[in-house]
């Protein structure tokens, strides 16, 4: 950036070098011109209102170097030059001020001199006598004003080279300092930007900063969580297979210990096939492809093969609504109501309901879970939808809950950008409602 920054002063400050150079010799050489033709105008007045026989008869008086005195008959031949022999001279009539001053009383020219870079200012003017009095003068080319003045532009140019270097390395610094104080703070949404400009992209580095933070720990939180889970089922496993081993437990509690091994072990399953699934569904590019499928369908089929569940407990399972397409993944619809239909049965009474409706609404395809259960007090509603969040660890643990149902079913809904809205009373019952 401070590379940047220099190399753009002093590339702007070398073009308005440049273009202030070249106008400032353009003008400048423009007022020189007009000096010198003014200066000429006045000699020739001169000479004409004193005279200028008066002149050649002394001629010591025009034996000025730097101006060139001309005088010429209306035939064109020259009787008098300050500079030359009059007599050698080629007839003047070809020379266009000459011309100009016979026709029209007064002309000028200018012409390149056999000089290098110089150039030649004539002034022709009629005399009483119809004769034709020419001035002429050299004075510098453009070009020759422009060499000329080469030395001091250099001298500018290393100069501004100099003073840009300098003051881009402040400038860069004093404009730098902002954002190198904010990158030092991206934490503090007090500190200021500095920039109006700049705070846009700001608040939006500190969004993906939170974002990246939050999931960070939340990563670290689901990590934490996952050991601990199977660490119990594990410790457990382990104990019982170490009084089995050592002869501790008679007969009969060695099947009792073998059952809790294998009720663990499956427990163990459960939530390893639960966390893969989880991750399975962080990862957004394996996604399987969408086609249209019935949801009543679908929860007709599943309803059939969850009501053993609800035999236990003598548990009333209905399925009401209509048909209803929807683009999704039979496997994921499967886990949704699965999921939703499961928590009804493990969280519901002796004798209690479960209704599941299917139905449109707009734009949506809606799945609604409701049960007569024990209820989620309002305070933890939110909440059940975090990973291994559970109202009743116990309960859920007893009944083959792992704590993640809901998270994949969260999960799933938000890949079919639905929504979940939750209504539950406790003692009263709970009630799931799913829009996809
Ligand atoms: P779990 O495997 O423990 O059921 P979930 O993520 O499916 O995990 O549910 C999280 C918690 O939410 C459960 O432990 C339970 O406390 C509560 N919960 C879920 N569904 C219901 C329901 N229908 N009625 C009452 N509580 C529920």
């Amino acid at each position: 950036m401070k590379q940047k920054i220099n190399s753009r002063l002093l590339f702007i400050s070398m073009v308005v070098l440049a273009l202030a150079t070249v106008s400032i010799t353009f003008v400048y050489y423009g007022l020189f011109q007009e000096q010198v033709k003014k200066d000429l105008r006045v000699e020739a007045e001169l000479l004409k209102n004193a005279g200028i026989t008066e002149f050649v008869k002394n001629e010591a008086m025009l034996s000025n170097e730097d101006i060139r005195i001309t005088w010429i008959k209306s035939d064109g031949s020259v009787i008098y030059d300050n500079d030359a022999n009059a007599e050698y001279l080629s007839n003047h009539l070809n020379r266009p001020e000459v011309d100009a001053a016979f026709k029209r009383g007064v002309g000028e020219s200018v012409r390149e001199s056999d000089t290098m870079n110089m150039r030649t200012f004539y002034y022709a003017i009629i005399m009483d006598d119809g004769t034709v009095l020419r001035v002429a003068t050299e004075a510098r080319s453009l070009l020759n004003v422009f060499l000329s003045a080469s030395g001091i532009i250099i001298f500018i140019i290393i100069l501004i080279i100099v003073l840009c270097i300098f003051i881009s390395h402040f400038l860069t610094v004093q404009l730098l300092e902002p954002i190198k104080r904010l990158a030092d703070s991206i934490d503090d949404n007090s500190s200021i930007v500095g920039y109006k400009e700049l705070e846009p992209f700001m608040n939006r580095i500190r969004e993906q900063h939170e974002d990246i933070l939050a999931s960070a720990k939340s990563r670290q939180d689901f990590t934490a969580n996952v050991s601990h889970e199977l660490k119990t089922p594990l410790t457990a496993i382990s104990g019982y297979a170490e009084l089995i081993e050592n002869r501790m437990v008679d007969e009969e509690k060695v099947i009792h210990f073998s059952a809790e091994i294998r009720k663990n072990a499956d427990r163990l399953v459960s939530l390893i096939n639960d966390i893969i699934r989880l991750s399975e569904l962080d990862h957004k590019e394996s996604t399987p492809e969408f086609v249209s499928l019935d949801l009543y369908e679908i929860a007709e089929e599943r309803l059939e093969l969850l009501r053993s569940n609800a035999r236990e407990k003598n548990i009333q399972i209905s399925l009401k609504g209509e048909n209803c397409m929807v683009l999704s993944n039979k496997g994921m619809l499967i886990e949704l109501i699965d999921n939703l239909v499961q928590n009804a049965i493990r969280y519901n009474v002796q004798n209690g309901m479960v209704e599941v409706c299917v139905d449109h609404n707009k734009n949506h395809a809606v799945l609604k879970v409701s049960d007569s259960g024990i209820g989620i007090p309002k305070d933890e509603q939110k909440r059940v939808f975090e990973r291994f969040y559970r109202v009743d660890k116990s309960r859920s643990r007893e009944t083959g809950g792992t704590g993640l149902g809901l998270a994949i079913v969260k999960h799933i809904v938000e890949i079919h950008d639905g929504s979940i809205e939750l209504e539950s009373e406790v003692k009263k019952g709970t009630s799931i409602t799913v829009y996809l």
